[in-house]
C-alpha cells in the first residue's frame, strides 16, 4: 500500500537498538501516580494497597482510572510536578516489597469470544491510554461516534462518521523512540491478538498496518497480517511520518479538522504497537495499565534500550537502576530528538504518556545561543502542515498571540522541524508550545 498523500518533512539519522529487545526494571521502593484533574482519589493516606488496585477514577467518559503500580502503604495524596510541568494531585505509595496483586493474573483464552460491550468495558476498566498525540484513553478510540461537534458543518464534515479504517501504528517516529519495533519483535503473537479484538470492536473497517524501518516486519508476521486481511503501509523513511496526523494523511488522504477536531471526526482510530499490547492484557488477562514500555538513551549508552517500567517510578530511581551510564546526566528529555522536552527535575513520574527519555550527561547537553531570524525559510518549505513556522515563532516570541493564533498556529502538530533545520538555532518549538500554552490560559 503506498502514500495517498505526501508531505514535506526531513531525513533523520538512523538509530542503533540494543537487545534484548525488552528489559524489566526492579520493582521500584516508591511510586508517585498523577491523578487527571477530573479523576478523585478512592483511597486514603496510610491505606495498604494491592497492585492493580483502583486509586483514582472519574465519571468522566475521556478519563481513564489510575491503579495501584506497586502493592505498598499509601503515604500521601499531594501535588507533584508530573511531565508535562504540571503539578496534579498524585497517590503516592511506598512498596512492601512483595508486589501483590489484587486479583490473580491469568489469561482467558476465549477472550475473542467476549461480546463487544464487555471487551469495552474491560479496556475502560484497565485504564490504557492510547499514546498521541493526542494521549487518549484507547476505548474512546473505539466508541460509537458523537454528534457532531457545530464547527465541522464549516469544514463539510456534517455526520459523525463511524470508524471505517484502523491505522496499527508500528513506526518509531523519532530518534530515542523504540519501544514501538521492540513490542513487535517480542509480543507479535499478542499483537495479532490486539488486533483481532480489535476486528471484533470495528468489524466493517479496513485494517493497515504501518511499518516503520526499525526492523519489525518480518516474513511470518506479514503473512499473519495477510492472513487478518489486514493491508501493510510501508511509507517513506521521513520524518515525521509516524505522528498521527501525518499517518492518518498518508495512508487515508484524510485530514483531522485541526485545531479542535480528531481523528475520529474523519473516521479513522490509530491504535499505537504499545497500547495495542496493553489492550490484549487488559481483554485476556484483565491486567490493569500498571505499567509501560519506555525507550531510554543517552548519557554514553551506545544504543537505545527499552524497558518494561512501572508507572509512577521516578526518573531518578530509573537513573541509578543504569548503573552503566557514562558520567552524571544533567538534563533529561521525555521523549524523542524531535519532540521531547527537558524535565525541569529528575523527581519526576514516569506516566502513561511517556514514550522515551533521553539522558545528556553536561559534554551533550550543548546550549545554543539563538539568534535572529535571517529569513532562509528553510522551516517554511520543511513544515508538514504547511505552516509560515518564522513568522508564528516572532508573534509567539513577542507575545502577539492573538496573531499567532490568525496566522494558525493552533494548526502546528508540533514536530520540531522548524527547530531542526533552523541554521539560526531558535527555539521554534518551545516557541509554538509557549504560544499554545498562554493562548490556552487565556
Ligand atoms: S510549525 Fe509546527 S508543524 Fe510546522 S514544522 Fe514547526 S513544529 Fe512542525
Ligand atoms: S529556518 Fe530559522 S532563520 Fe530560517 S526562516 Fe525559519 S526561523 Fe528564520
Amino acid at each position: 500500500m503506498g502514500l495517498k498523500k505526501s508531505f514535506s518533512g526531513v531525513s533523520l539519522p538512523p538509530q542503533k537498538v540494543s537487545n534484548p529487545a525488552i528489559e524489566d526494571t526492579p520493582l521500584p521502593k516508591r511510586v508517585v501516580l498523577p491523578l487527571d484533574q477530573a479523576c478523585k482519589p478512592v483511597v486514603e493516606v496510610g491505606e495498604q494497597v494491592k497492585t492493580g488496585q483502583l486509586v483514582g477514577r472519574s465519571d468522566d467518559f475521556l478519563v481513564a482510572p489510575v491503579h495501584a503500580s506497586i502493592s505498598g502503604r499509601v503515604t500521601d495524596i499531594r501535588p507533584w510536578f508530573d511531565p508535562r510541568g504540571s503539578e496534579p494531585l498524585s497517590v503516592i505509595i511506598e512498596s512492601d516489597g512483595n508486589d501483590a496483586w489484587q486479583e490473580e493474573l491469568h489469561s482467558d483464552e476465549s477472550f475473542l469470544e467476549k461480546e463487544r460491550g464487555q471487551i469495552l468495558r474491560d479496556l475502560k476498566a484497565a485504564g490504557v491510554v492510547a499514546i498521541g498525540p493526542p494521549a487518549m484513553p484507547l476505548h474512546a478510540k473505539f466508541a460509537e461516534p458523537e454528534r457532531p461537534k457545530p464547527f465541522l458543518f464549516l469544514v463539510g464534515i456534517p455526520r459523525a462518521k463511524p470508524v471505517d479504517t484502523v491505522i496499527i501504528n508500528g513506526i518509531d517516529a523519532e530518534p530515542g523512540m523504540a519501544a514501538k519495533g521492540a513490542v513487535l519483535q517480542k509480543n507479535s503473537s499478542d499483537i495479532l491478538a490486539g488486533i483481532k479484538i480489535v476486528q471484533k470492536l470495528l468489524d466493517s473497517a479496513q485494517f493497515v498496518f504501518a511499518a516503520g524501518s526499525n526492523g519489525s516486519l518480518n516474513a511470518p508476521l506479514t503473512s499473519e497480517l495477510a492472513g487478518l486481511g489486514v493491508k501493510v503501509f510501508q511509507g517513506k523513511d521521513k520524518y515525521p511520518l509516524g505522528l498521527n496526523p501525518i499517518l492518518i494523511k498518508c495512508v487515508t488522504g484524510r485530514e483531522i479538522p485541526l485545531p479542535d477536531g480528531s481523528e475520529q471526526d474523519i473516521g479513522v482510530a490509530v491504535v499505537d504497537a504499545v497500547s495495542l499490547l496493553h489492550l490484549v492484557e487488559a481483554v485476556r488477562d484483565l491486567k490493569p495499565q500498571v505499567d509501560k514500555v519506555v525507550s531510554l538513551s543517552g548519557a554514553g549508552m551506545t544504543a537505545v534500550k527499552n524497558f518494561r517500567v512501572r508507572l509512577g517510578t521516578v526518573v531518578q530511581d530509573l537513573i541509578e537502576h543504569l548503573a552503566g551510564l557514562k558520567g552524571e546526566p544533567v538534563k533529561v528529555i521525555a521523549g524523542g530528538a524531535m519532540t521531547g522536552a527537558a524535565l525541569m527535575s529528575t523527581n519526576i513520574p514516569i506516566t502513561k504518556e511517556t514514550e522515551a527519555l533521553i539522558f545528556q550527561t553536561a559534554m551533550e547537553a550543548k546550549r545554543f545561543s539563538p539568534d535572529a531570524c535571517i529569513n532562509c525559510g528553510l522551516c517554511v518549505r520543511h513544515c508538514p502542515s504547511r505552516l509560515l513556522p518564522n513568522e508564528l515563532s516572532k508573534y509567539c516570541e513577542f507575545s502577539m498571540f492573538e496573531e499567532a493564533k490568525d496566522k494558525y498556529l493552533l494548526h502546528c502538530i508540533e514536530c520540531g522541524i522548524c527547530a531542526y533545520v533552523c541554521p539560526e538555532k531558535r527555539p521554534m518549538l518551545h516557541l509554538m508550545r509557549f504560544g499554545k500554552r498562554e493562548l490556552s490560559l487565556a
